[in-house]
């Protein structure tokens, strides 16, 4: 896998020749963009390229929750920059005059239901870009690629994030691109609008095949420490030392490190905050079943992965745990959290 890594200062020297591609004479010339799903993670993004944009440009942005796109509206005009915004009444109207079309869907049902609703034959044919940012399973991902290529209406690629929605917000995501290598000089500017990395991951279906394969281990290291982290505190350790002798040997993981379960070892973490915010148990389930849904289609043996799926069902049943971090796999393991 070759991984290639863009700066936003790099792009941004990259994003003037791209924007101006085929049109250097004609200053009027939009570059349309239409942006469909504005979740807690689309509305953020779409805010961070509108707001990017020249005011020649245009962004159209579509929901099923109209409500969300009002106050899109609202919060895109009083910023008085960036690109001119439209409401558009459907997927397909986002996309009809659009050169780039950008998807935030929750599942793959959905992805697949907004691109059937887009690749009609009213459709006006055009060398569109389609990039999905939704995690979903590959295979599905490369369907919906086929379709948009049997159709003649463009190049589908895969574009998955990480960085959740603080980094949405701040325009600091990372994405982990599936696309044809030729494609990337074209999608790495407009990504590195809405976040700061993009790491190619090889061909379409590539982008999201990295991210299940890092959210598998990142399920199976959340539920490993919040088991060692309680192990260790039941004979006696004190949890800030155990953390420490973790995070400098080989135990140590991003949950250990950053986002350690336990009150008071790590000040950021959501274990200080009752385990609001942070990455809900109900996405880590979702990603963990996309993988394991992927994993049997390859024929890639899992062991671990049943025993870790029904920890975060489990837990997500209890009241105390449900909406939460998916860190609060500690308190369904009944770890001590007064332990000061
Ligand atoms: P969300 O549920 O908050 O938003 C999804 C949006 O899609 C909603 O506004 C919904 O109304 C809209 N939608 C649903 N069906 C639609 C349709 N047919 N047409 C138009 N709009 C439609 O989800 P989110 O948290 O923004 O996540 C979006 C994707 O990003 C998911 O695949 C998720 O797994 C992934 N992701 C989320 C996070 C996170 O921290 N939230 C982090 C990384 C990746």
């Amino acid at each position: 896998m070759r991984v290639a890594v863009a700066s936003s200062r790099l792009a941004r020297k990259a994003v003037q020749p791209q924007q101006r591609r085929g049109f250097a004479c004609t200053a009027q010339r939009l570059d349309n963009y239409g942006f469909i799903g504005l979740g807690q993670m689309g509305y953020q993004m779409a805010k961070n390229l509108q707001s990017k944009l020249k005011p020649t440009d245009k962004v159209s942005i579509f929901d099923v929750n109209p409500e969300a796109m009002k106050s899109l509206e609202t919060e895109m005009k009083a910023a008085s920059n960036g690109a001119t915004v439209e409401l558009a009444a459907s997927a397909f109207d986002a996309s009809k005059d659009a050169d780039t079309v950008v998807t935030v869907l929750p599942e793959p049902k959905h992805v697949k239901g907004v691109y059937e609703s887009i690749l009609t034959s009213d459709l006006p044919k055009k060398a569109r870009i389609y990039i999905d940012c939704s995690t979903i399973d590959p295979s599905t991902s490369r369907q919906v690629a086929k379709s948009v290529a049997d159709a003649g209406q463009g190049t589908f690629v895969d574009a998955p994030m990480s960085g959740g929605v603080v980094g949405a917000t701040a325009g600091t995501l990372t994405f982990m691109l599936g696309a044809a290598e030729s494609l990337v000089p074209r999608l790495e500017p407009v990504l590195l609008l809405m976040g700061k990395k993009v790491l190619h991951c090889g061909e379409q279906g590539a982008g999201l095949s990295a991210k299940l394969a890092n959210n598998y281990l990142l399920a199976l290291n959340n539920i490993a420490t919040a088991e060692a982290m309680n192990l260790g505190m039941k004979w006696g350790l004190d949890a800030r030392k155990l953390a420490g002798v973790i995070n400098v040997s080989t135990g140590k993981c991003w949950p250990s490190e950053v986002n350690n379960p336990v009150k008071g070892v790590i000040e950021t973490a959501p274990a200080n905050r009752d385990y609001r915010g942070g990455f809900g148990i109900s996405l880590m389930k979702k990603d963990l079943r996309l993988a394991m849904f992927a994993a049997k289609e390859a024929g890639a043996k899992m062991a671990l992965a049943d025993t870790a799926y029904s920890v975060y069902e489990e837990a997500e049943k209890l009241d105390q745990c449900a909406g939460r971090d998916f860190s609060v796999v500690y308190r369904y393991l009944e770890g001590k959290e007064d332990w000061e």
